[in-house]
């Protein structure tokens, strides 16, 4: 053989037809760790294990019998030591003097076959680290969706606080605290307002007996009446509070003397007409309109006066603080 041919960097055999082996070159020897004398004229199978056989039959010879080649054919071969090595094999068929001789080129494939096995690594690291990253979002779409809930019960825990802050537990009516910063507002738009606000303030005639003689308790159950009927009487826009104690006051927007008048008029007759557990309740009313010069002490001021005014005409009355003389 060419001495190229027999240290080539491949490996090189040839066999005939049956399948011996007739030539081979240095380098495949070297590789397999076997001598010349140890393969030429056996049989190619000696390097072959059991499964690589059946390959061998099933696809070389049927391939090189129909194409008079074969193209890159992956094959393990025994290395004298029992080891197995991986080739690619490419072989072709070649007559002269009309006997066959298969050539074949052998290339060692443990590089590429690490390399591919180190590619699928990385693939199966990369899978995996890409599925804990779809776990870690789908954990923080929950941990998002959770702090949305919980910021969802934040504003309308929010919510129930000021509703709360606003409201006067015994009768459920707002607070004074609500009123006074209903009364502000009412106060500055009551500068550019071409209509004037009214308000009210309802007093309980001689509560302090409902207490005496029917007890606390029913005192309570009476104030929570009135104050349902207070709101049930009220039109939409009207804010309803109590001021304190058996004392109520409301705020009718966009309401002159006469309409308050006749709201706070019609409101002491429900409370005289209603049935209560402790007999006839009357209520005393002083009523204040809004001028512009007004604040929020004035005006209360003048309602205050137009009650106690009320209660020295005898109780069960209604007074407008522009009926007074004095004012
Ligand atoms: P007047 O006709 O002059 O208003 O007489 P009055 O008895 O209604 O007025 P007074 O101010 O002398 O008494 C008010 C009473 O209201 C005294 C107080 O015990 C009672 N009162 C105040 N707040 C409450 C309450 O929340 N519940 C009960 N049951 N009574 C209350
Ligand atoms: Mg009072
Ligand atoms: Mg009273």
């Amino acid at each position: 053989m060419e001495k190229r041919l027999n240290y080539a960097p491949c490996g090189f055999l040839s066999i005939n037809h049956e399948g011996i082996i007739t030539e081979i070159n240095q380098t495949f020897l070297q590789w397999m760790g076997y001598k010349q004398a140890d393969l030429i004229n056996k049989h190619i199978e000696i390097l072959m294990s059991t499964p690589n056989k059946l390959i061998f039959h099933s696809y070389f010879y049927p391939s090189i019998n129909l194409n008079n080649h074969i193209d890159e054919l992956f094959i393990s071969l025994k290395h004298h030591d029992g080891l197995s090595i991986p080739f690619l094999l490419n072989a072709k068929l070649f007559t002269e003097n009309k006997l066959e001789y298969i050539d074949c080129i052998l290339v060692k494939m443990k590089k590429r076959i690490d390399y591919e096995l180190e590619l699928r690594s990385t693939k199966k690291q990369m899978e995996a680290a890409y599925t804990e990253k779809k776990q870690a979002l789908a954990k923080l779409e929950q941990i998002h969706l959770e702090i949305e809930q919980k910021q969802a019960e934040l504003l309308s825990m929010n919510a129930t606080l000021i509703e709360l802050s606003e409201t006067d537990k015994l009768t459920g009516l707002k607070n004074r605290r609500y009123f006074q910063e209903k009364l502000e507002e009412q106060l500055s738009n009551n500068e550019k307002s071409a209509s004037p606000f009214s308000l009210f303030i309802l007093d309980i005639d001689h509560f302090k007996k409902v207490n005496d003689t029917f007890g606390h308790q029913v005192g309570d159950e009476v104030l929570a009446q009135l104050a349902q009927l207070l709101k049930n009487q009220a039109r939409s826009l009207d804010i309803v509070a109590r001021y304190g104690g058996e004392e109520f006051v409301v705020i009718l927007p966009e309401t002159d003397q006469n309409e308050a008048k006749a709201i706070a008029e019609q409101l002491r007759q429900a409370v005289e007409q209603a049935k209560w557990q402790t007999g006839r309740i009357t209520v005393s009313v002083g009523i204040a309109t809004a001028i512009k010069t007004d604040n929020e002490t004035t005006i209360l001021q003048r309602a205050d006066k137009a009650l106690y005014a009320s209660k020295e005409n005898g109780r069960n009355h209604v007074t407008h603080s522009i009926d007074l003389t004095s004012i």
